[in-house]
C-alpha cells in the first residue's frame, strides 16, 4: 500500500528485505513513489497473489500500510503488495478470507477486471475519514478528491467546504 505521507518508520525502501516481485507482479517506481505492476495478463476475478505480512491485535499498532482484517487484528503487509496504491476506480481488491480459525486469516489480491501486462494495480483503500484526509490524485473520472471510502466521501467534502477548504 502507498505511504500515507511523512516518514516511513521502517526506515524506507532500503529496510524492506523481502522479494519485490513474483510471477504475476513486480514493484516499480511510479509517480506516487512505488507501485505494483502486472507482469502478465491477469484475468478478471482471478487471484493475483497472497498478501503476506505480520498480524497483530495490538490496538495501538500504527503504520502507513496496515490492513484491517477484522476482529481487532491488523496486518502489516510485506512486499510486493505492500506497495499497492489507491484509486477511486480500482482494478483490484483485497479479499479477506477468515478461514475456519480466526485470526487465521489470509488476504488475497483479486482482479476486478482483466489487467494487461505493465498496468499498475490499484485498490480502493476505503479509509475512514481522519482529521487530515489525504488528497487523492488518482485521475479517475469520479475521483472522490480524498482517499476515503465512498460511503464517507460526500460528507467529508461538505465538511471541508464548510470549513473553507
Ligand atoms: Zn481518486
Amino acid at each position: 500500500m502507498a505511504k500515507r505521507g511523512g516518514v516511513d518508520a521502517s526506515g524506507g525502501p532500503s529496510a524492506t528485505p523481502s522479494k519485490l516481485e513474483d510471477p504475476n507482479v513486480e514493484v516499480r517506481a511510479c509517480r506516487l513513489g512505488q507501485g505494483v505492476f502486472a507482469r502478465r495478463t491477469l484475468r478478471r476475478r482471478s487471484t493475483i497473489g497472497l498478501v503476506t505480512g505480520s498480524f497483530t491485535d495490538d490496538p495501538d499498532a500504527w503504520g502507513d500500510y496496515l490492513i484491517d482484517v477484522g476482529d481487532g487484528y491488523t496486518m502489516d503487509p510485506a512486499p510486493p503488495f505492500r506497495f499497492l496504491n489507491h484509486s477511486c476506480e480500482p482494478n483490484a481488491r483485497l479479499l479477506i478470507d477468515d478461514g475456519p480459525g480466526t485470526p487465521a486469516v489470509a488476504v488475497y489480491v483479486v482482479a476486478l477486471r482483466t489487467i494487461q501486462p505493465g498496468e499498475e494495480l490499484f485498490i480502493d483503500y476505503a479509509w475512514e475519514p481522519s482529521e487530515s484526509p489525504m488528497p487523492c490524485h488518482c485521475g479517475a473520472d469520479d475521483c472522490r478528491r480524498y482517499i476515503v471510502s465512498k460511503r464517507h466521501a460526500r460528507s467529508l467534502r461538505r465538511q471541508l467546504e464548510a470549513a473553507g477548504g
